[in-house]
């Protein structure tokens, strides 16, 4: 069983695909985690973000242990490591030295403990439409850019780092815009994907949902 769950930043994918991974016992592949594993790299590095040479030799070169290893650093997940992320995922080179490894996952899924599951649950921009455009289930989710804002804001004082709503909006509708609007694998829904939208919804509501598709799946296999 390959399921995708696609769709822009903030919109709670990691959240519910944790869980359902959790649910059904699926191995789970954040694939945002190889972008962000390039783009710590070139900043580790001292390199321009622009370099393309740069990011795709790193690209080339990456590993799963290694992205593993990065992920342990503190810049992976901050403003700065999204920045480098989200510019060296524009790069066409680079999503395609990638994308063998992505792939690769679903046909020996691990948990995280190195034993082998059954399925595994993908989450990211394209992971419906690129990496896994023969998924048992796809869905996209989608929440208005003030909703989403809001709801990295609240991460962001929860955490105790200083922030303000407004800059937070504004650096969501530019990696937004950069995602919709570049050449290679730009983010839009697979057509047979389900679309949810979530703004008004809980996590649970989400994952109710989520499990109903999949459900269903499991019962149309049987
Ligand atoms: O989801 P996350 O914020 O960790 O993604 C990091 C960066 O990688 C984002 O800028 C996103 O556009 C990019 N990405 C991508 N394709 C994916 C997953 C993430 O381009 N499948």
């Amino acid at each position: 069983m390959i399921i995708t769950i696609d769709g822009p930043a903030a919109t709670g994918k990691g959240t519910i695909s944790a869980r359902i991974a959790e649910k059904y016992k699926l191995a789970y592949f954040d694939t945002g985690m190889v972008y962000r594993a390039v783009g710590l790299q070139m900043l580790l590095n001292g390199d321009d973000l622009e370099n393309q040479e740069a990011a795709l030799k790193i690209a080339q070169n990456l590993t799963f242990p290694q992205m593993i290893e990065l992920s342990k650093h503190a810049d992976f997940r901050s403003d700065a490591g999204s920045h480098a992320a989200s510019v060296v995922s524009s790069y066409a080179e680079v999503r395609k030295a990638l994308l063998a490894m992505q792939q690769n996952f679903a046909k020996n899924p691990v948990f995280a403990d190195g034993s082998p599951a059954q399925g595994v649950i993908y989450d990211g921009r394209d992971t419906g439409t690129v990496v896994c455009p023969d998924a048992d289930v796809k869905v996209f989710i989608d929440a208005s850019p003030e909703v989403r804002a809001q709801r990295r804001y609240k991460d962001y004082l929860a955490k105790g780092i200083n922030a303000d709503y407004n800059q937070v909006l504004a650096q969501m509708i530019e990696r937004d815009k950069r995602d919709r609007t570049r050449s290679a694998a730009p983010l839009k829904p697979a057509d047979d994907a389900i679309i949810l939208d979530n703004s008004h919804n809980t996590v649970e509501d989400d994952v109710a949902f989520v499990s109903a598709l999949i459900d269903e799946k499991l019962n149309s296999k049987r």
